[in-house]
């Protein structure tokens, strides 16, 4: 009880998903602009640049209110695994959080709920926080199947348990919003995130799900966020294309505080 009320007070997480967009120099630059500490005091923010970005952008964001985040890692600590990103590494080098299973790479990559849910819990075992992205296309959104995904997709969570104060989010991502400039409809990504809610409650239990954070994805602009984070179950966003200049993310943030 004591820690859902907690969650339920926390100031909201804004992650940054730079994708592939930026270039090192523009990465680091962008995170040069944002890093100042008292910056962003009432809201936690989360940058995600490549792989590449994220050592010259962890020594950048030392000491700041900024925290550090990847957008994928591999599903194991150590093996053969020819260009995947350990999670050890990824918190050895200053990282908080990964963005599991994002559409992107379930869609052009061709990552099963398999491969997003062994990703998942070798994020766990490192000490990571995953941001799980799950959402419908506009398909089977047409079709009412919304539910049946998020449960689907959802199913990766069983068996999870949380070390101490480590904490799990939840991106609901619908696929039709992602990059379009059609968001959803605030009050109804808060019926995503309700059910979410109650899925992850019912899939991996009460210690898991009061320690849950659900994010939404998908056009958030600094013209929608207040609408969003107003909704009292949807405890952040992961924002891609308004994130990707220091001016843009900064009108995020901005916008943001018009919610509380
Ligand atoms: C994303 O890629 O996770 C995303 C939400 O992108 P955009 O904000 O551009 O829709």
């Amino acid at each position: 009880m004591f820690i859902r009320a907690f969650v339920s007070i926390m100031n909201p997480l804004i992650v940054a998903n730079w994708k592939m967009q930026l270039s090192d120099v523009d990465a680091v630059a962008t995170a040069q602009q944002l890093a100042p500490a008292g910056w962003a005091a009432d809201v936690e923010v989360v940058l995600c640049p490549t792989f590449t970005s994220l050592a010259c952008i962890a020594e950048i964001l030392r000491g700041s209110s900024v925290t550090l985040g990847a957008q994928d890692c591999a599903w194991q600590e150590r093996g053969a695994l020819t260009g995947d990103v350990s999670p050890v590494d990824l918190v050895s080098i200053g990282c908080r959080y990964v963005i599991i299973g994002h559409s992107e790479r379930r869609q052009h990559l061709g990552e099963s709920d398999t491969i997003v849910g062994k990703k998942l819990h070798a994020a766990i075992r490192a000490g990571l926080c995953p941001i799980l992205c799950v959402g419908e296309r506009f398909e089977e959104r047409a079709e009412g199947k919304r539910e049946a995904v998020l449960m689907r997709e959802l199913e990766v969570l069983r068996g999870l348990s949380l070390v101490g104060s480590q904490r799990l989010c939840v991106a609901y991502e619908p696929m039709w919003a992602i990059g379009t400039g059609h968001a959803a409809v605030p009050s109804d990504a808060a019926q995503a995130h309700a059910f979410i809610c109650d899925t992850v409650r019912e899939i991996a239990g009460g210690a898991v799900a009061d320690r849950l954070r659900v994010l939404y994805g998908g056009s958030v602009s600094p013209t929608n966020i207040a609408a969003f984070l107003a909704e009292r179950l949807v405890h952040g966003v992961l924002v891609g294309t308004a994130s990707q200049t220091a001016e843009g993310l900064r009108s995020i943030v901005t916008a943001s505080s018009h919610s509380r």
